[in-house]
């Protein structure tokens, strides 16, 4: 199983870390020991001193496919989630300057929260879907569905061009603006709608 991580897909999002937008989708990727399942303690990793929230919907694969045609791309898929891309801000941003690339920044141990409920994509047809990120009782992420820049069945098409993409695969799909730190024992719950969908404790 792998996870694929979208960046930059929120104008508002790049705009705020001072990015250009991208003409085509960009992605990285996170291992597998990455996932932290809810319930579980997300325990403060010792080589960042700026460690950043992302709140990020997270779709499944459910279907092994590759040069998938955008068109095509909705039968991959019916369910999404939420979860976080963890960054380690500070060990992305020297990655950044010296033009490294960013796993240590974005792939380290349990730096993909995940929820354990998942919601049905048709339940949303047609309507913008909302989610949220409250960290300590304040929301200090917004965002939806209508503000990505790449849809994910553009996602798809276009990750699926240069990989396969197999049953259980995890996308996670960008985030809003409003990133910023955690320090240890904050308090992450996300939301889909009204839907508590994560609670997560930063130790
Ligand atoms: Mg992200």
């Amino acid at each position: 199983m792998k996870i694929i991580c979208i960046g930059r897909n929120y104008a508002e999002h790049a705009k705020e870390m001072k990015a250009e937008l991208p003409g085509e989708p960009v992605f990285f990727m996170k291992p597998d020991t990455a996932i932290l399942k809810e319930g579980q303690d997300f325990y403060y990793p010792e080589f960042t001193k700026d460690l950043h929230y992302e709140c990020e919907l997270v779709y499944r694969i459910e279907k092994t496919g590759k040069h998938i045609a955008e068109k095509f791309a909705a039968k991959y898929y019916s369910q999404l989630s939420l979860g976080i891309d963890f960054t380690a801000r500070d060990l992305q941003q020297k990655c950044k300057e010296k033009g490294l690339p960013w796993e240590i920044a974005k792939s380290f141990e349990h730096s993909a929260p995940i929820s354990s409920k998942w919601i049905t994509v048709s339940e949303f047809e047609g309507k913008p879907l909302e989610f949220r990120l409250m960290k300590n009782g304040q929301t200090v992420q917004h965002g939806k569905t209508s503000d990505m820049i790449f849809s994910i069945d553009q996602i798809i098409s276009y990750i699926s061009r240069f990989m396969t993409l197999k049953t259980g695969d995890l996308i996670y799909t960008g985030t809003p603006s409003g990133v910023g730190p955690v320090a240890i024992g904050d308090k992450l719950e996300g939301y889909i709608g009204d839907q508590k969908m994560f609670e997560f404790q930063v130790k």
